[in-house]
């Protein structure tokens, strides 16, 4: 099929000069027969918000103490578009000015990367369930009691 989409979007290419001879140019794998693969995407499910919103913000580890964590993750599946190379490329842009710092460097300066504009771009972070809990219980404790 791709060789047949090639020859339509390139009629005067002979694609066979580029190709190896005896029918050896192509290999076909079937990854779900592969014993190692796992999928091809990770996606969050409902209630994982917090844990994405860790992973995506790892890059800024250490940055605002002054002493920037060298460990810095990037990939699709710590973006918030997990599955797609837009979440690769963002996740990259961050990773990348992480590493601009580490080595002494930082913003151009016509544009301000995602490190200066954290505070303003920051994905929200939620109130963990935990400590909204303890919210209601402290509000409850400290409510007057009623006198019978
Ligand atoms: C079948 C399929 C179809 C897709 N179609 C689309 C599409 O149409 N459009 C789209 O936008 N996205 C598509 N995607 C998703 C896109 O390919 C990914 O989002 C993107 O490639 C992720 O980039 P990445 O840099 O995060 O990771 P990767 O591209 O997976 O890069 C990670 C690299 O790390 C290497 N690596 C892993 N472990 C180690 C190790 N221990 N040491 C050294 N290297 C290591 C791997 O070999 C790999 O090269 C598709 C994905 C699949 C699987």
């Amino acid at each position: 099929m791709c060789r047949t989409v090639l020859q339509d979007i390139y009629p005067n290419l002979r694609l066979a000069d580029y190709l190896a001879p005896d029918g050896n140019s192509e290999i076909e794998i079937n990854w779900e027969d592969e014993p190692l693969y796992l999928g091809a995407f990770k996606m969050n499910l409902p209630g994982q918000y917090e844990y994405q919103r860790r992973l995506f913000s790892q890059f800024m580890t250490g940055l605002e103490g002054g002493t920037p964590d060298p460990f810095v993750l990037a990939g699709d599946d710590i973006s918030w578009v997990a599955e797609w190379v837009e979440g690769a490329v963002t996740s990259a842009i961050n990773a990348v000015n992480k590493i601009a710092v580490l080595f002494g460097g930082g913003d151009w300066d016509e544009l301000q990367g995602p490190i200066t504009r954290w505070n303003e771009l920051k994905p929200i972070e939620l109130p963990s369930p935990k400590s909204a809990a303890h919210e209601r219980q402290r509000a409850i404790s400290t409510e007057p009691s009623e006198v019978v």
